[in-house]
């Protein structure tokens, strides 16, 4: 099925791989243009009604969370042997994509009064858009699936929702099964490969595009979306920093660190991407990141045993081990890992990396992989300054006793959220935003509602 809610159908597939054996797993819709024609026809179609009726939309967002929580299982099996995470990652994005439409549902907004005199009233309305883009990683296809397609369902716009080529079988699965919760045409989800993305942004018929992906699709994305200034989200690329205090405990430290480094085999927007560490603890950290990194047990995400997969694709997986290669003939050494594993999948071991600094690409890049150098440094101010001293904003942390102080150093942290003693601590209420080349526009609760409407100002006077 390429279209979730529309009648069209296409015979052309792609094959799709499991990271975790290098086989294919399933064949996906490889849609054609025509068809994608017809997707945005549906959404354009069905968005009078759609935006015209909140209550009804509550109902259906509601209900959509009762079918996803419904069908947990069998679109967690699918997540992970399409994308590799371990089953009960799998379990946990399913929970959150659930979890974001029954938030959504729960969400009420009305006009705003900004004026309300003897002689005039004036309300802010807000508008939806009409059928909007939203386009998906390979990383977290369902979390971001409902990431950008929850808000702005919630706000009557329709949504045409592209998945990753890697990853589009549980998406496609989500689409099959809210079919029978909304109205044809209100959420359509497309399928293939290359050119698909770039066609979606291109078309006349989409007025929003919402984007996750790499800085340097995004890029393009936003070329693509200038011609008829379509509205924009860009999720973009992060590399983010951790900065351990010297009154830093070692072990609370890397027991913190560790997980967001390393969970979904690295590869998340906010992992943590790079440590930085005073002197004085700089053999303890390394020593204890590498005595977890070897307890990690590396398999098929299908079995329970495991603890880390697969990297999702080759092309990602030659990024990685590239990566790693240059970090070693740069003078770095694998306090643990530092080499693929044996395949037929794409499998990395956990590696930890010590004796080098910023300057070397898997520090100054985004590794997004299960990879985390450790950089050690002298003085406070110059760990800070090369924290900022990136083209990305995404997130970043600092790591200490002293509370005030460590908030104190988190506050100049230049991105779009800092966390004390914690990473990847999110909530569906705060605004999740990137700096610099990290993202453009802002997004979470009511910062969703209004990245998916315009405003619309009425004057009415009293008499
Ligand atoms: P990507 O940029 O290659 O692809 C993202 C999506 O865009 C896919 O659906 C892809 O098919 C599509 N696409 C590719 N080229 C396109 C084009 N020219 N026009 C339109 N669409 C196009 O990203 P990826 O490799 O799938 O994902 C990894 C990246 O995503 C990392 O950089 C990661 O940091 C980022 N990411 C960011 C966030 C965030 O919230 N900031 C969250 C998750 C992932």
């Amino acid at each position: 099925m390429t279209m979730a809610g529309s009648p069209v159908r296409t015979e052309a597939l792609f094959d799709v791989l499991d990271p975790a054996t290098g086989e294919v797993c399933g064949r996906a819709p490889d849609c054609t243009g025509e068809q994608l024609d017809a997707a945005v026809a549906a959404a354009a179609g069905a968005w009078p009604a759609w935006r015209s009726d909140a209550a009804y939309r509550r109902r259906c967002l509601a209900e959509a969370a009762v079918v996803l929580r419904g069908a947990a299982g069998e679109l967690a099996a699918l997540l992970t042997m399409e994308q590799g995470k371990p089953l009960r990652e799998s379990a946990t994005e399913v929970a959150r994509a659930a979890a974001r439409f029954e938030y959504f549902a729960g969400l009420e907004y009305g006009p705003q009064v900004v004026e309300d005199g003897d002689e005039w009233r004036v309300e802010v309305h807000r508008r939806p858009f009409g059928p909007v883009a939203a386009l998906v990683p390979w990383n977290l296809p369902l979390q971001l699936a409902a990431a950008k397609a929850v808000p702005a369902l919630a706000t009557g716009n329709t949504v045409v929702l592209k998945p990753s080529p890697h990853t589009p079988l549980a998406t496609l699965e989500l689409g099959r099964l809210l079919a029978g919760v909304f109205p044809p045409g209100v959420l359509n989800v497309v399928s293939g490969r290359a050119d698909l993305g770039r066609l979606l942004v291109r078309h006349p018929g989409i007025r929003k595009v919402n984007f996750t992906g790499s800085t340097a699709t995004g890029q393009s994305v936003a070329a693509a979306a200038a011609p008829d200034l379509k509205r924009l989200t860009l999720e973009l690329g992060g590399n983010d920093a951790a900065i351990v205090l010297d009154d830093a405990d070692v072990e609370r430290v890397a027991e913190g660190v560790f997980a967001p480094a390393f969970a979904n085999c690295g590869q998340l927007c906010l992992a943590i991407k790079r440590v930085y560490v005073p002197d004085a603890l700089h053999d303890d950290l390394v020593a204890a990141l590498a005595a977890r990194a070897g307890q990690l047990t590396v398999g098929n995400g299908a079995d329970p045993a495991t603890g880390m997969g697969p990297v999702n694709n080759r092309a990602q997986f030659e990024r990685v081990t590239g990566l790693v290669a240059d970090a070693l003939a740069h003078g770095a050494r694998a306090a643990a890992g530092g080499h693929a594993l044996d395949g037929p999948g794409t499998f990395h071991a956990p590696t930890v990396l010590d004796g080098l600094t910023d300057g070397v690409r898997v520090v100054d890049e985004e590794q997004f992989g299960p990879v985390l150098p450790v950089i050690r440094y002298r003085d406070t101010e110059d760990a800070l300054a090369r924290a900022n001293n990136s083209p990305y904003g995404l997130a970043g942390s600092v790591w200490g006793t002293d509370l005030d102080r460590a908030a104190s150093i988190a506050e100049r942290m230049e991105c779009g959220t800092a966390w004390v003693n914690a990473h990847i601590r999110m909530t569906f209420t705060e605004p999740f935003a990137g700096s610099k080349w990290s993202g453009l526009g802002v997004s979470g609760g009511e910062w969703s509602l209004h990245s998916h409407t315009e405003p619309f100002v009425v004057h009415r006077p009293k008499k």
